[in-house]
């Protein structure tokens, strides 16, 4: 039978496919003893599981060192040295003489040594936990005998879906994306770090299905609608005609808007804006500079850090950020520095936190580890000489935090002059508006900085108290809700009136009716994922700034999201009926609801 499963849609297209089913979770594991006569045959097994899981890691580290390059294969070198540990072995050996079966004595030590490595004061030390975890799963899911879930081997144009509770950095660089076409998630909401990484790849996503992993019937073919956040399992004849045909439909429509890429980005009444794209794989930075983008508005470096089991030396950031700034030249990139912690890419190094959105991430950790912080700095630097670049610092509350980067970005320079390497000392230097202090304390900030760029995924989060990867929470955040209108529009106002660039990098300013909303809010930059560029491009045209102005005059007076979003919509679609036929598709954009049906069953 088919079902219908709603979700979130993070990144569009439609992709059918077999579903390739990843349970990367720590399986239950029963009490169960074994007789003395049982343990020597109980230990063989022990060894023979740690053997083959080593065996696997190495075919694992083998084709990761392929597709993505040796640094994010050596993570799993540390994980093939954890199973062959002597140390650990030999403690689950003890506790198998003691009359544990093998995947019990297994599971107590890992689940001990993750503990003793988490508490670690010991950067080092911490960083093992999430291999450890790796390893666990591995070697009980082959004691216990569950099905091989690794994505590894799928044989190359599988178009498969790839479905999990949760992307994990290490999940994310063994995947195969010559065999993975699209994502599916249980976890997850349109800003969390798995929607950002998918449209990054350019994959068709849907995260926020909640059960979807539970509900699967083995060898079932889905359909993943990204673009509506559906994901449909066994799907009749019918439907998939269907969906083939929409696919088309959407390829067309895309390649249609592709001509608005390279037109010049001004609404009808003459304003001028500046587009720019969201990059952050320095993979993507040319075919992103194709996009009609005018520059990099955000390039979100802890990308470079996926699944890795080091962070990268200056070298290599040097190498990823000047192919950034070479590929767009003469536009500008905006850089931001590392923004690891929170939901985005928790690597293993970082320790537990009861609240990491509150946590120490981002700008915290960097000014809190000086010597990392420096190495990226020195790397930024250098790459500066290739383009136009400009740094950027993420969740920054106070000026104190600019001041201190700044007198660590001073030294990263002292040390490359006393190196001799050429750089550039002068780069500007901006932050992200993204928490209420930061908007509150503009006209300040605005004094010690050369731009500001409202990151509005984090500022609906911070202003709201929702949650952004919290798919419970995923109706209550919202831009649209009048306290984030009006701190946008106040951060805008001290901007210019600091004469300082504002510019909007958060996936806020990817959707047609937000682009309006922040036109109206007399907003000037957006940057935008490559994908989106022609669209957004294609709405800048359509509409007059003045419109928009006068929408969201009403829309911040509203006293609820709801209402705003009313106000603002109907603007638009007067709006677009004025602009005629080549409306149409932003018309059926700004017009369709996101799930057309929320029956489970059909
Ligand atoms: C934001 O918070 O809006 C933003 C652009 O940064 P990130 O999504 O990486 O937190
Ligand atoms: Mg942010």
């Amino acid at each position: 039978m088919t079902l219908v499963l709603s979700g979130v849609p993070a990144s569009a297209g439609i992709v059918i496919g077999p579903v390739h089913l990843l349970r990367w979770e720590v399986p239950e594991v029963v009490p169960r003893t074994v007789e003395a006569h049982e343990v020597d045959a109980e230990i063989a097994r022990l060894h023979a599981a740690c053997d083959q899981a080593i065996e696997r890691l190495r075919a694992v580290r083998d084709r990761v060192e392929e597709h993505a390059g040796a640094e994010e294969a050596a993570i799993f070198d540390v994980q093939i040295s954890i199973c062959g540990d002597a140390d650990l072995r030999s403690s689950v050996e003890t506790l198998i003489r003691q009359g544990f079966a093998a995947e019990k004595a297994f599971d107590l030590v890992l689940l001990e040594w993750r503990e003793h490595f988490g508490r670690s004061t010991n950067a080092l030390m911490r960083e093992r936990v999430s291999d450890l975890l790796d390893v666990q799963i591995r070697v009980l899911s082959l004691l216990l005998d569950l099905p091989d879930h690794d994505p590894v081997g799928l044989p190359k144009g599988s178009n498969a879906i790839l479905l999990t509770h949760d992307l994990t950095p290490s999940l994310t660089v063994q995947f195969d994306r010559d065999a993975i076409a699209a994502i599916a998630t249980d976890a997850g909401t349109g800003t969390s770090h798995v929607a950002i990484l998918a449209r990054s790849l350019g994959l068709p996503a849907v995260v926020g299905l909640r059960d979807a992993t539970a509900r699967l019937e083995p060898g079932t073919v889905a359909i993943v609608d990204g673009t509506h956040g559906l994901l449909i399992f066994n799907p009749s004849e019918e439907r998939i005609a269907e969906y083939r045909e929409r696919a088309r439909v959407e390829q067309e429509e895309a390649r249609a808007l592709q001509r608005y890429a390279r037109a010049e980005s001004v609404t009808v009444d003459g304003v001028r804006i500046t587009l720019r794209a969201n990059v952050d794989m320095p993979d993507e930075a040319a075919a992103g500079a194709t996009s009609g983008a005018e520059g990099v508005g955000l390039m979100r470096t802890e990308f470079l850090v996926v699944g890795r089991a080091a962070m990268p030396d200056e070298d290599e950031q040097y190498e990823a950020y000047s192919r950034v700034l070479r590929a767009f030249a003469p536009h500008p990139v905006v850089i931001r520095t590392y923004d690891i912690g929170g939901d985005k890419l928790p690597v293993g190094g970082f320790p537990h936190e009861a609240n990491p959105f509150l946590g120490w991430r981002a700008i915290r950790m960097c000014l809190d580890e000086p010597e990392l912080f420096r190495t990226q700095l020195r790397a930024l630097l250098r790459a500066a000489v290739h383009g136009d670049l400009k740094i950027m610092l993420p969740l920054i509350v106070s000026v104190a935090e600019v001041r201190q980067a700044r007198a660590l970005m001073n030294e990263a320079a002292a040390e490359l002059v006393a190196r001799g390497v050429p750089h550039r000392a002068d780069v500007p230097l901006g932050v992200m508006i993204e928490t209420p202090a930061a908007v509150l304390t503009a006209d300040a900030l605005a004094k010690e900085t050369a731009f500001f760029s409202i990151g509005t995924n984090d500022l609906v989060q911070y202003t709201l108290a929702v949650d952004r990867g919290n798919i419970q929470l995923v109706n209550r955040f919202t831009a649209l809700h009048p306290a984030v209108l009006r701190l946008i529009k106040r951060t805008q106002d001290d901007g210019a009136a600091a004469g300082i660039e504002v510019s909007v990098c958060g996936e806020m300013a990817s959707q047609p009716l937000m682009a309006f909303a922040l036109l109206g809010l007399g907003i000037r930059q957006l940057s935008v994922a490559p994908r989106s560029v022609a669209a957004v491009k294609h709405l800048i045209r359509t509409v007059r700034a003045s419109a928009a102005a006068a929408a969201m005059a009403l829309a911040l007076d509203a006293g609820t999201a709801e209402d705003a979003e009313k106000i603002l919509k109907s603007r638009l679609l007067a709006e677009l009926r004025h602009g005629g036929e080549a409306a149409d598709g932003l018309l059926a954009l700004v017009d369709s609801h996101i799930v057309p049906d929320q029956a489970d069953t059909h």
